[in-house]
């Protein structure tokens, strides 16, 4: 099962990847079919009954019948203050089964964020909510999706050719970008300008650890490839005569 890859995955490198990242909550609620599975945490939401044991996945599994899409995949404080991350299947979320795993390891990185003690009295002060205390306006900001939704496209897909490029981008290519980056954000409403902040920083220490991740990878596979030339090199494979 993939789920159990993924946390084995997340006990292996996360305390590597950044100091405490093991100190973050896991709560998980994964739904399957009709089904939602409550794993890894301490919450009482009602309708929950246990689960059997399933091989490779953490006891005390609970399962209720499905409230979450099938296709959901975020982060937020589901069921109390806690941070949980409510994912569906890779089939339902359209993931390949890696980037899924990847994804998991994303969004518990957001869970390590979200559960830093500032951090909920730092996005109130941003007084964004318009009152909502489940955490769901994170999720259902209208910003991009309303009136700024073409520019903020545009200078999205603006973007994207330039990382894509097959050659880097000279100055006046990046000047020209981040200039009109600068009077998008001016034009924008301070409320949605605050919103986009927030976004950034979570989502880009977010990619940044999920690279981390992957170049930790390449760098245990080096030093294996180092060891074995250490072990082996000069000896001649045995031939057949
Ligand atoms: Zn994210």
């Amino acid at each position: 099962m993939r789920l159990a890859e993924a946390f084995a995955l997340m006990s292996d490198v996360q305390d590597d990847v950044w100091p405490g990242w093991s100190r973050a909550p896991a709560d998980l609620l994964l739904v399957e079919g009709e089904r939602e599975y409550l794993l890894r945490s301490q919450a009482q939401p009602p309708r929950f009954t246990p689960a059997p044991d399933v091989a490779g996945l953490p006891g005390g599994v609970r399962v209720r019948g499905r409230s979450f899409p099938p296709a959901f995949l975020a982060t937020f404080p589901a069921f109390g203050a806690v941070p949980t991350i409510v994912v569906g299947t890779p089939e339902a979320t359209g993931k390949r089964s890696t980037a899924w795993v990847l994804t998991l390891l994303h969004e518990h990185f957001h869970q390590l964020q979200y559960s830093d003690p500032t951090y909920l009295t730092e996005t109130k002060a941003l007084s964004l909510s318009g009152g909502d205390e489940t955490g769901m306006w994170m999720l259902e900001y209208p910003f991009p999706y309303a009136a700024q939704s073409a520019a903020f496209a545009a200078l999205a897909r603006r973007l994207a050719d330039l990382v894509e490029a097959p050659a880097a981008p000279g100055p006046e290519a990046r000047a020209a970008f981040w200039a009109d980056y600068a009077a998008f954000c001016a034009a924008l409403d301070p409320k949605d300008y605050r919103y986009l902040s927030l976004q950034l920083w979570q989502e880009g220490i977010g990619k940044l650890a999920a690279v981390y991740v992957i170049s930790l990878f390449g760098f245990v596979i080096w030093v294996g490839l180092l060891i074995s030339w250490l072990f082996f090199s000069g000896v001649k494979p045995p031939l057949a005569s």
